[in-house]
């Protein structure tokens, strides 16, 4: 039940910072705290964190909101966490030492071990048990790599002596002091060792990618209780009540609850997550399918596409190309010009996601004239963000989702001329909320229904407020003029690399 005088404390462990984010019993948020860590890339195509990084970043912002309660005269009383997904820590059951750097979901170190298990005929088998397709992305091929070059870790962890866990589940083992080791649904979903579709850690799978199953973690529903966070770590003493990968937290915050709403994340790539309720649809367009949150024993499945490049590519216009002094200034720009004028970038600088999967290909600009300028280049990066987008939803449409329109947040949904080129390209209402910070919400969401702060999570869908909608009125010409040059580019673009 509520309390008067209680807030709820949600981490947003990301893959470049963690926030700590507090929130009143009825949502409204009272504070933020944000410590950016260091990335770490060893030699091309690696990315690593150090697990102290991300602890101590933890530490810091929850310190720090927790303090911020105390002044307010509030008692957290429960604690939510969204976090980076798939990337890999593994440490000592015992002493709780971490016996290597956390391998991060970018890293590509396993990309010849994923396509050695796909010339072999097991990529059938991992779809349909684990919705996720072969790729160095989830955590299956990067628990292998440490056990298999880090001395002397393979027969510790074949007894039981090593726990492995996504960084949920490692930061539930730091706050309860080695206690649990415990994770929920939707980030086994992302390892390529659980099974969606029984809700098992599946042993075929631990046999093929060689991860004995004794290292893994008890898997919960993304509400509930994962266990008590000491008094010594943050100052306070409060259960940890939910749980959710980062785009599966932003799905709830985004008050996506009924099959086919679809939410959108716009920030260094983009992500896009759509319900498919009790229906776990096997994408026939290169999407993955996933679980979106597990509450009470009933999992409601999702239907994800990724997109690697969205705000990358007006990061890289600025500090790349010197283009821009700032990624605001990429709208003002580009709403200079009536047109594109026949330019399109297709911005695949580091190879494409889905729904094409192709790693190799690379960017490329077409159309380019003597009357090209910066603004052209400005419109066509902030274009390619919104026909990227139609690609997914297209392949979306295939597999048979209706969308009935778009929920978008992250840096770049700031963007006016973005979002109104998006709503006109999909021929969908596209919509804005007041609160961005949907990812953090959505884990603070699932603590007040873990702690029984509220029992339904459709009375928080009122958590949820607009603050733009963005409705569709481009000329049906003009649209398909423009999404047949999109076409082109892209058709272009991957002849280009194979
Ligand atoms: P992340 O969480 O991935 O670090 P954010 O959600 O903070 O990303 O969004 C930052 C990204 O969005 C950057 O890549 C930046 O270039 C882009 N961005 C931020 N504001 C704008 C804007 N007004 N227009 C276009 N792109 C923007």
């Amino acid at each position: 039940m509520r309390q008067e005088n209680s807030a709820i404390l949600a981490f947003d462990q990301g893959t470049t910072s963690s926030r700590a984010i507090l929130f009143s019993a009825d949502g409204s948020m009272l504070g933020v705290s944000q410590r950016e860590f260091e990335q770490i890339f060893p030699a091309d195509g690696l990315v690593e964190h150090r697990a102290s990084d991300i602890w101590q970043s933890v530490l810091q912002v929850g310190r720090e909101m927790v303090a911020k309660a105390a002044s307010l005269g509030l008692t957290i009383t429960a604690a939510g966490i969204a976090n980076q997904r798939e990337t890999t820590l593994i440490w000592d059951r015992k002493t709780g030492d971490v016996v290597y750097n956390a391998i991060v979901w970018q890293d590509r170190r396993t990309s010849t071990h994923c396509k050695t298990l796909s010339d072999e005929g097991h990529l059938q088998n991992v779809r349909q048990a684990t919705g996720l397709v072969l790729d160095p992305y989830f955590s299956a091929t990067k628990i292998a790599w440490i056990l298999d070059n880090v001395d002397g870790l393979r027969p510790r962890a074949e007894r039981g002596e090593l726990c492995f866990g996504t960084v949920d589940s490692f930061l539930i083992w730091q706050m309860t002091g080695g206690v649990r080791h415990v994770t929920d649904a939707t980030n086994a979903s992302r390892t390529s060792l659980y099974n969606i579709r029984n809700g098992m850690w599946d042993a075929d799978l631990c046999h093929l990618f060689d991860v004995p199953m004794a290292m893994l973690a008890e898997v919960q529903d993304s509400t509930g209780y994962f266990g008590d966070c000491r008094a010594d770590v943050f100052g306070q003493a409060f259960p940890i009540c939910g749980v959710a990968g980062d785009q599966h937290a932003a799905t709830i915050g985004q008050a996506c609850f009924t099959k086919g709403s679809i939410k959108s994340t716009y920030g260094t790539g983009c992500f896009m997550l759509a319900n498919t309720a009790q229906d776990c649809l096997l994408s026939e367009n290169n999407l993955l399918s996933t679980i979106a949150y597990q509450i009470n024993g009933q999992v409601t499945y999702g239907l994800e596409g990724s997109i690697f490049i969205s705000g990358a590519v007006i990061q890289w216009l600025r500090d790349g190309i010197g283009l821009l002094s700032t990624a605001a200034q990429s709208e003002a720009l580009a709403a200079s010009l009536c047109d594109n004028d026949g330019v399109y970038m297709v911005p695949a600088l580091t190879g494409l996601g889905a729904p094409h999967w192709s790693p190799s290909a690379r960017g490329a600009i077409y159309g380019l004239t003597r009357d090209t300028g910066p603004a052209h280049f400005a419109r066509a990066a902030l274009e390619s963000v919104a026909f990227q987008t139609y690609d997914l939803i297209e392949a979306m449409r295939a597999d048979g989702i209706a969308p009935s329109g778009l929920k978008v947040d992250g840096g770049m949904a700031d963007n006016n001329f973005l979002m109104q080129f998006m709503a006109d390209i999909l021929e969908l209402q596209v919509d804005r909320p007041a609160l961005t910070e949907t990812t953090a919400l959505g884990a603070a969401i699932l603590a007040m229904l873990g702690s029984g702060q509220t029992t339904t999570l459709e009375q928080t869908a009122s958590l949820w407020k607009l603050e733009t909608s963005f409705q569709p009125h481009l000329d049906r010409s003009k649209r398909e003029t423009l999404l047949a040059g999109w076409q082109t580019a892209i058709k272009r673009t991957l002849l280009d690399c194979c």
